[in-house]
């Protein structure tokens, strides 16, 4: 390993390279009618591009389907159930439901190429319950003064699921 190939601090010699093809993604989706993000999951040793993937959401009509879950997605179908040895390139900082997703998939590096105030210029995201500048802000606040409206009903043996689970796991 090269030193401008150190696997934690700092920017890859190749970082430029697939933030531009992330965008590049974008840039074809866009041309084809679908919303402008795109996503590259890299192997953070070998370099080699694992994954591809272009926001889906008007294509499919899936509301989860973005760049950074599409890729999630195709890795686990092909037995990737994890990306820790994993570097992700990004049209924009993610969204929460995707930086949710890449917090579970815990890659190594996320490399994102527009800030979201950038992206907040030109693009409008988000919906009746929260929207770009109020998104981050809405999951810091109790869940009774969330946007979501969510009521605790609970059912007769509510933990049972984790203690069968943890059981089953010899916990
Ligand atoms: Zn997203």
């Amino acid at each position: 390993m090269t030193r401008d190939e150190q696997p934690s601090n700092g920017p890859v010699r190749d970082d430029t390279r697939h933030v531009q093809r992330a965008w590049e993604l974008a840039m074809e989706n866009v041309a084809e009618g679908g919303r402008p993000f795109g996503c590259v999951v890299v192997q953070a040793e070998s370099r080699e591009v694992l994954a591809e993937a272009r926001n889906q959401v008007v294509q499919t009509g899936d509301k989860s389907a973005h760049a950074e879950i599409v890729a999630i997605r195709e890795l686990a179908a092909e037995g990737r159930d994890t990306l820790e040895d994993c570097d992700v390139y990004v049209t924009a900082y993610p969204c929460p439901m995707c930086l949710g997703a890449l917090y579970y998939a815990a890659p190594r590096r996320l490399v994102f190429g527009a800030t979201r105030a950038q992206e907040d210029e030109h693009y409008e995201d988000g919906n009746r319950l929260f929207r770009l500048a109020t998104f981050y802000d809405e999951f810091a606040k109790a869940p009774e003064d969330r946007a979501l409206r969510a009521e605790h009903v609970e059912p007769p043996d509510a933990t049972r699921p984790f203690r069968e689970h943890g059981a089953r796991d010899g916990r």
